[in-house]
């Protein structure tokens, strides 16, 4: 079925909808980044994402990142601002650390290790969040609560991290069940980023095309959104 709407027409819907959530949060809109998820999409969606208005653009396999990053460096307007948004193994970390402006999904010590390294190398502070596992689903990526205070304290001892928040994914729910089972993981988040030290106040990256609202109400300071924005993938 095609879908009538253009780019720009869903994004100020979203817009209008980000902005009614911090309304009855009593948050401002500035406070919210959006990420546009390109994932899977070509060049030409991640141009019309920048001609749009969008800065923020979220990736989560490295092949893609290299090859859209590296096309896009010298955009007209500039280049965009990178999310690396997807679980990531060590061989693969110098692409990250030379590239991402934000990485979402630090999940192990030795992983942190290996960043720190390769962003030492290439000369760059990499800014970080930890990817905590709030479902409890077995398949979803990132580290359980209890163990968030020990790579917290590890990780932030890099010179070359700079370890600004966290990231975590609900389970998917039903518009119905978004109070009951998204709502709690992703207040959770927010008390886990809480307790911790950080520099500056934490990043909260919660909310994905389904559950974006409930996340911002929560206190989400990025949200990465990508059906909503550029439809179903293929
Ligand atoms: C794909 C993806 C998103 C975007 O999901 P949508 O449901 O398309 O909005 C957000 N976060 C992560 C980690 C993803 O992999």
């Amino acid at each position: 079925m095609s879908d009538p709407h253009t780019l720009s027409d869903r994004l100020a819907f979203i817009r209008d909808r980000i902005g009614d959530a911090c309304a009855r949060a009593g948050r401002d809109p500035s406070e919210v980044t959006l990420i546009a998820v390109t994932k899977t999409h070509g060049l030409d969606v991640l141009r019309d994402a920048l001609g749009a208005g969008l800065t923020d653009l979220g990736e989560n396999r490295v092949g893609e990142l290299v090859e859209k990053a590296d096309a896009l460096a010298d955009a007209s307007g500039g280049a965009p601002t990178w999310h690396f948004i997807g679980s990531l193994q060590r061989n693969k970390a110098r692409d990250v650390a030379e590239r991402a402006d934000l990485f979402h999904a630090l999940d192990s010590p030795r992983l942190a290790k290996e960043l720190n390294k390769r962003a030492s190398g290439a000369g760059r502070v990499l800014r970080c969040l930890v990817q905590v596992n709030i479902s409890g689903e077995d398949s979803k990526h990132g580290v359980a609560p209890e163990a968030l205070p020990e790579l917290l304290e590890r990780a932030q001892a890099f010179e070359s991290l700079n370890v600004c928040g966290l990231m975590g994914m609900a389970e998917p729910a039903a518009p119905e069940d978004l109070d009951r089972i998204v709502r709690p993981q992703f207040a959770r988040l927010r008390h886990l980023a809480e307790t911790g030290l950080w520099r500056e106040a934490p990043l909260l990256s919660m909310g994905m095309s389904g559950d974006f609202e409930t996340a911002i109400e929560e206190g989400a300071t990025h949200v990465r959104l990508g059906r909503v924005l550029f439809g179903a993938r293929g």
